[in-house]
């Protein structure tokens, strides 16, 4: 059957369940799939809203590690990162904008072009992203490497969901979990979060019939009356996961309490490289140059912690494509290619004649 047909079939049949539901996916792959596709409109109009949690790991980077970055980079030591890391603003500045006043900031695509420099020189490896990202840093620091540190922001999913759950400021009837993370993780750990919230989860492959599908099991389970954690994903991820990578993970990584931006403080929800391995520990290596920073405050006017936490949607910041566009990014959810606003300002316009402005607020 053709893929438009099958769709056809999954819409139709969550139509037919004629339910009213607020399901969040913490995964900036599945928003640009939501948005691009215009998923979330075909949805809206079966009864089901999607929104976007804290699923893109430059927007929940904190300030705090931002300025970290910012100040190596200032004291002159070569910070290597990820593109969308560098032009997220801290204080009216960037790490662009110091490597074009001559700082060394180098963008790396991916944790092997950091070990080249390394090769050179001593280079810090400003490491973020979530449990599918943080298996390569940990071979890396196994692997034993010379001139080679980590200033490490990596985080992990399943206690950021449980976090945003427990705060109960938004309804969500279900939740799509990432199948990137997911590939690493497996099922189990979502287990005890639906459980907890009595909250059907389905992990979620990234084609527009994944999230349907993944949307019609969550829909099917309220349904129900089950909250079951189910896998759309199975050509992907297993039951277990990933047993090697989650193996070296916590070889290398022990789970610390740690805020993420707009959230308090989430309990055992970042990786902090663990004493054994503290030589390549930035933290560890330049704590002189790092003690003395303080949290900057959020930019002026930006909202992008109520994004996080899928309180708002973009388009109710007062600032989105006013001041804030992805040229003039006021905070990190306009910058990460992930990040809800940058998504929603690159391909909203794509919708503007349909009936998406007047749901917004629904
Ligand atoms: S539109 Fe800009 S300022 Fe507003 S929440 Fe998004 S990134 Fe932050």
């Amino acid at each position: 059957m053709e893929k438009k047909k099958i769709a056809e079939k999954i819409v139709e049949g969550i139509r037919q369940l004629n339910l009213n539901l607020k399901i969040m996916h913490v995964c900036g792959t599945h928003q640009d799939t939501i948005v691009r596709y215009g998923l979330g409109d075909l949805l809206r109009k079966c009864g089901i809203e999607v929104i976007q949690g804290p699923g893109c790991p430059v927007c929940v980077t904190t300030p705090l590690e931002i300025e970290k970055g910012i100040r190596l980079a200032e004291k002159g030591i070569t910070l290597a990162t990820f593109g969308d890391m560098i032009r997220v603003p801290s204080r009216n500045r960037t790490l662009e904008k110091i490597r074009a006043k001559g700082g060394k900031v180098k963008i790396v695509y991916s944790i092997s072009d950091a070990l080249k420099i390394a090769e050179k020189e001593e280079v810090v490896f400003f490491a973020v992203g979530f449990e599918t990202t943080a298996p390569s840093t940990a071979v890396t620091i196994l692997n034993e490497p010379k001139n080679f540190y980590v200033l490490s922001c990596h985080r992990y999913i399943p206690p950021a969901l449980d976090a945003l759950l427990g705060l109960g400021e938004v309804r969500i009837d279900g939740i799509i979990c990432p199948g990137h993370v997911s590939t690493i993780i497996g099922m189990k750990p979502y287990i005890p979060i639906a459980k907890k919230y009595k909250i059907p989860h389905v992990i979620a492959g990234f084609e527009p019939l994944d999230v349907l599908l993944a949307v019609y099991m969550i829909a099917k389970q309220v349904d129900e009356g089950r909250y079951d954690v189910e896998n759309e994903y199975i050509r992907c991820v297993r039951y277990d996961g990933n047993e090697k990578a989650k193996k070296i993970l916590n070889e290398v990584f022990e789970p610390v309490s740690a805020k993420w931006r707009g959230f308090p403080e989430i309990e055992k929800s970042k990786m902090e490289i663990k004493k054994e391995f503290e030589e390549y520990d930035a933290e560890k290596i330049y704590e002189d140059l790092l003690e003395d920073i303080e949290e900057p405050e959020e930019p002026k006017g930006c909202r992008c912690g109520d994004v996080l936490r899928g309180v708002i949607y973009p388009q109710q910041c007062p600032l989105f494509g006013k001041i804030c566009n992805p040229s003039n990014p006021v905070g990190p959810c306009m910058v990460s290619i992930e990040g809800a606003c940058n998504i929603e300002y690159k391909y909203g316009k794509m919708y503007l004649n349909n009936d998406r402005n007047k749901n917004w607020n629904n």
